[in-house]
């Protein structure tokens, strides 16, 4: 979609420090990191919130989901777990349009 940041750095036209990549997902670090380890794992085809997922979706979402497992095996936090986080809409507090997946790691998260 042009004009949105996350599909150019799928598209390799903007520059991201990229974890994992394949044919329909890419993995890079978030460059406001808000934990130690804060990798952003998105589908390279455009969706742009949780909210606007549609059946067809659901193989590349189910795909971004190993992509973490894969993560936090790689980074060595298989056993000490991770957070995930998908902010969703503008009271979900999602600024990017395209959707992605946090994963964060290395500190216990907040209570809420
Ligand atoms: P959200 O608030 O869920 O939409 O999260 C957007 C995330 O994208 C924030 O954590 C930002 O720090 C991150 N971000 C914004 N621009 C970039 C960029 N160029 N490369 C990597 N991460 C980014
Ligand atoms: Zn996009």
């Amino acid at each position: 979609m042009t004009g949105c940041l996350f599909c150019r750095i799928a598209a390799h036209e903007s520059v991201a420090e990229v974890d994992y990549e394949d044919d329909e997902v890419i993995a890079f670090k978030d460059i406001y990191p808000k934990a130690p380890v804060h990798v952003l794992i998105i589908p390279k085809r455009h969706i742009s919130s949780l909210m606007a997922i549609e059946p067809e979706h659901t193989d590349v979402l189910g795909r971004c989901l190993l992509v973490a497992r894969r993560l936090g095996e790689a980074k060595g936090f298989a056993e000490r777990g991770y957070r995930i986080v998908v902010n969703s809409g503008p009271e979900g507090g999602q600024v990017i349009d395209h959707v992605h997946f946090h994963f964060l790691a290395g500190r216990r998260p907040p209570r809420d």
